[in-house]
């Protein structure tokens, strides 16, 4: 059996506790790998004085693929985001996030299996921005979206339904008042969409779509958009399925891919033993995918499944008169897959 040299980025608040339970995870699906442990944002600052150091770059350089827990980005100051900075660096320009359904976990919907497609370099993302003048009276962000940028992007988006039988791509976009921006991503998706004629083609304005999603997401199966539209509406359909602990995602260029989850760092629950690790999980699930490893992939998509449906060894989030923490469901996983 092949072993996968893979580098780790634990992250910072709850991301070395459930990074550490999708480890033990994989490795207990009888997956060989060589880990690449390195620290990246605030830990790599206590050391390095760098929240992206050389080290980390290397490491992705050599190997072509990570694993990340979250990665806090100070709010309003402070360093920019290594999280956007990771995706620039090594041109991830899919940002692919699943949100379907398990049964045993209530939420508001069942039945829901939906794709979001995220532009992932471009627009608001980019950090083209400044105050106006020293006196701080006015701030301009400047969203850059490329014809070349959104062909890929969308391209991606009609091949992955084609290759996963889905049946149906949205665009979303909010070209009745970003004319130029919006207008070009919504020209280029009408041009892609004419060399699919068997995916079912539909566009929607953000608002509109942020509605229908809550309504009816039912009528959704592959989404794509651009950068900042696909970061919030994956958190929306994170909600719809029961909660960001379940949303895995996936960070997709040419030369590397960055697997991590679609939640953040969350403070409010770090170091208590409470952060879901099944989003992290799934997206350990996504990278042996890619590793092309799909009978491990899809025995650690089945214990997960499991235990969500038994509904005992889940974490607060799920069942919040559960006392299981973040080792115990893992724990709960790895007996599953046995
Ligand atoms: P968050 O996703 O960290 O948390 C939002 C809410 O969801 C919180 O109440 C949190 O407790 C809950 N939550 C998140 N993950 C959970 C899990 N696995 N199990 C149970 N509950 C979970 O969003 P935030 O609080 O807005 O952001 C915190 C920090 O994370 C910020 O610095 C932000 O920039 C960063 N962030 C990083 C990434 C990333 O690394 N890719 C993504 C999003 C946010």
């Amino acid at each position: 059996m092949k072993t996968h040299n893979i580098t780790l980025i634990p992250g910072d608040g709850i991301g070395p506790s459930i990074t550490e339970v999708a480890v033990r995870v994989i490795e207990a699906a009888g997956v060989k790998v060589q880990w690449e442990t390195v620290d990246c944002g605030l830990p790599a600052i206590d050391k390095y004085k760098d929240p992206l150091p050389t080290v980390a770059l290397d490491s992705i350089r050599k190997t072509c693929i990570a694993l990340k827990g979250p990665l806090t980005t100070p709010v309003g100051s402070g360093f920019r985001s290594v999280n956007v900075a990771l995706r620039k660096e090594f041109d991830l320009y899919v940002n692919l996030r699943p949100a379907r359904s398990f049964e045993g976990v209530a939420s508001r919907y069942s039945g829901i299996d939906l794709v979001i497609v995220r532009e992932n370099t471009e627009e608001f993302y980019a950090g083209i921005e400044h105050y106006i003048d020293p006196a701080r009276s006015a701030a301009e962000t400047i969203g850059v979206v490329t014809r070349s940028g959104s062909d890929r992007i969308i391209r991606y988006a009609y091949e992955y339904a084609r290759s996963h039988d889905r049946k149906k791509v949205t665009t979303v976009h909010k070209a009745n008042i970003l004319k130029y921006t919006g207008g070009l991503f919504l020209e280029v998706s009408r041009h892609v969409a004419a060399e699919f004629p068997g995916i079912v083609t539909d566009d929607k304005i953000i608002d509109n779509m942020a509605m229908q999603m809550v309504l009816n997401p039912h009528q959704f199966d592959v989404i794509v958009t651009t950068n900042l539209f696909g970061d919030i509406l994956s958190d929306l359909a994170s909600g719809l399925v029961g909660g960001l602990g379940l949303a895995p995602g996936a960070n997709i260029g040419y030369n590397a891919a960055i697997f991590e989850a679609v939640h953040g760092s969350a403070p409010d629950i770090a170091g208590k033993n409470l952060a879901n690790p099944t989003a992290i999980i799934l997206a350990g699930v996504m990278m042996l995918r890619h590793l092309e490893e799909p009978e491990a992939a899809d025995r650690i998509e089945a214990a997960v499944a499991s235990v969500l449906r038994d509904g005992k060894y889940v974490t607060r989030d799920l069942n919040p008169a559960s006392g299981v923490g973040t080792s115990e469901m893992g724990n709960a996983i790895i007996g599953a897959l046995k």
